[in-house]
């Protein structure tokens, strides 16, 4: 029997709930004020098949002292956390505005990938020269390595075996190719150029792939199973984690910072901030107009027929992502659904439109025509954390204060972040000095054209857009 259709505007709003904790489709970090106070998870996938949520230590009820608060419970803040107790002996306490990992950590397409940021290899070497891209590549690679261990450790559906980066043009083969050459003779990191009849016949059958690139490295996992595991990590290590405690004031007083939440005030000697795209614009000054929110729209249809599924033949159940820079994200899922996502709306008041939800189901029928009509039992959105120049940070914007930031990775993070919050914990910790890469070197840049930034986004999508669909 079909299941029921969950709401396409991603309401997922069940009636005589306190209306203060329903979850916000229309939430903005640009214009809303905070991510809210003890909000529910968006209707993802995730989310309703995460299981029972490990325990936590509730929200904030009294004014208490630590050494360390780090803000937002998402893979960055947690993994911080987690550092911080099991290297150097730290126990942080991490306040979350809402439920664990509410933000991009509960709402991703759980594409672990061996990248972060938006640039690709060759990108890297053109910015910063070949000297310090390979040393980029190391500190992602070694990333990688961390994130696999961590998987591994935790109960969350992984789906090991690489990442097929998908020509949605003939043209795009070529770029492909390069990128391979540049990806061995450069960085010995080993690639496979496959042609389309082999992709459509031994991996998957998408309609509109003219070939793929294959790298070894990429792992698809259940975003909130993982981000349980990490809450489960870090408390058992030592580490306290707050939900429903918004950090909704910050004055710092003598060098300790009094962070004020609904519930007590919460006085640090160091701060870590890992609020990713959810970063309120007057959170820390350091931040203001840093980080670049960006709406990202998902779905998962209902568990798949073995006829939709010859048809598509999904036989790989590997991270796949196309080339058009307004990318798809996708991947079957190991209860025989497809995940599938791309771009969504400029504003969050603009997000429940229909029009960005049948813009993905298009993109999905494009690829695979015979799941044009199939029922879509999820659908939500979620903002990313991009920054002016494509890549994250982690670092210390001010030598003269204890406040720290891992953020800007560029819908990258999955894998990334859980590394930003090993650099992040080294540098609470007093021990980052050997961080020598650009992106810890460097705060986040700003732009100079702050308020007018999604004028300038609205005229990028158009141009990206006709890009992209150029045959
Ligand atoms: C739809 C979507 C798809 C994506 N797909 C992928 C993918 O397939 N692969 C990939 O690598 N990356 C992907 N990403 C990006 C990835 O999810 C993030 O990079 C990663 O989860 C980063 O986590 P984080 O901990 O830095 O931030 P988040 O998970 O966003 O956590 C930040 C937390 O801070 C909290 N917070 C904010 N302000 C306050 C405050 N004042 N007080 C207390 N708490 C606060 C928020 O409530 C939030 O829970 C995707 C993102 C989206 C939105």
């Amino acid at each position: 029997m079909e299941q029921s259709v969950i709401t396409r505007v991603g309401e997922g709003l069940s009636a005589g709930r306190d209306s203060a904790t329903q979850y916000d489709p229309r939430y903005d970090p640009l214009v809303s004020p905070g991510p809210g106070h003890g909000k529910q998870y968006a209707p993802t996938y995730w989310a309703a098949t995460a299981g029972t949520p490990p325990p936590d230590d509730g929200p904030i009820t009294k004014d208490i002292d630590v050494d360390v608060a780090i803000i937002g419970a998402g893979y960055t803040g947690l993994a911080t956390a987690l550092c911080l107790a099991r290297e150097h002996g730290i126990k942080a306490v991490v306040l979350e505005a809402n439920k664990t990992s509410w933000g991009c950590s509960s709402r991703n397409g759980g594409q672990g990938q061996n990248a972060s940021g938006r640039l690709s290899r060759s990108q890297w070497i053109e910015r910063w020269g070949k000297d310090v891209a390979l040393k980029m590549h190391d500190e992602i690679q070694e990333g990688f390595d961390n994130f696999k261990s961590l998987v591994a450790e935790i109960d969350c559906d992984p789906q090991p075996g690489g990442h097929f980066l998908i020509a949605h043009r003939p043209r795009m083969m070529d770029k492909l190719a390069a990128e391979a050459k540049v990806w061995k003779d450069v960085f010995g990191y080993p690639s496979e150029l496959i042609d389309q009849a082999t992709l459509r016949r031994e991996y998957v059958n998408d309609c509109e792939a003219a070939g793929a690139l294959h790298e070894p490295e990429g792992i698809g996992i259940h975003a909130l199973k993982l981000a349980y595991g990490y809450l489960r990590l870090a408390r058992e290590a030592g580490a306290r984690v707050h939900p429903a405690s918004p950090v909704i004031g910050w004055e710092t007083i003598n060098g300790i910072h009094h962070l004020r939440t609904p519930g007590g005030i919460v006085r640090a000697r160091s701060v870590g901030i890992a609020t990713g795209a959810y970063t309120a614009p007057d959170l820390h000054p350091s931040l203001t107009s840093r980080v670049m929110p960006i709406l990202s729209n998902s779905m998962v249809t209902r568990p798949l027929t073995q006829q939709e599924i010859a048809a598509c033949n999904f036989r790989t159940t590997q991270v796949l992502t196309d080339t058009r820079t307004l990318r798809f994200y996708y991947r079957f899922l190991p209860d025989n659904r497809l995940q599938i996502g791309s771009r969504s709306a400029i504003t969050g008041a603009d997000a429940p439109n229909p029009r960005h939800y049948e813009l993905l189901i298009e993109g999905m029928g494009r690829k695979f025509p015979a799941l044009r009509g199939v029922q879509i039992d999820y659908s939500w959105w979620g903002w990313v954390d991009v920054s002016h120049d494509m890549m994250p940070r982690v670092c210390q914007p001010d030598p003269k204060q204890s406040v720290f930031y891992a953020l800007g990775y560029g819908g990258n993070g999955v894998s990334y972040s859980q590394q930003a919050g090993r650099r992040l914990a080294e540098r609470i910790a007093g021990k980052g000095s050997k961080q020598m890469l650009p992106i810890f070197t460097s705060p986040l840049p700003g732009h100079p054209f702050a308020p007018f930034r999604r004028i300038g986004q609205r005229m990028l999508y158009q141009l990206y857009f006709r890009r992209d669909e150029k045959p």
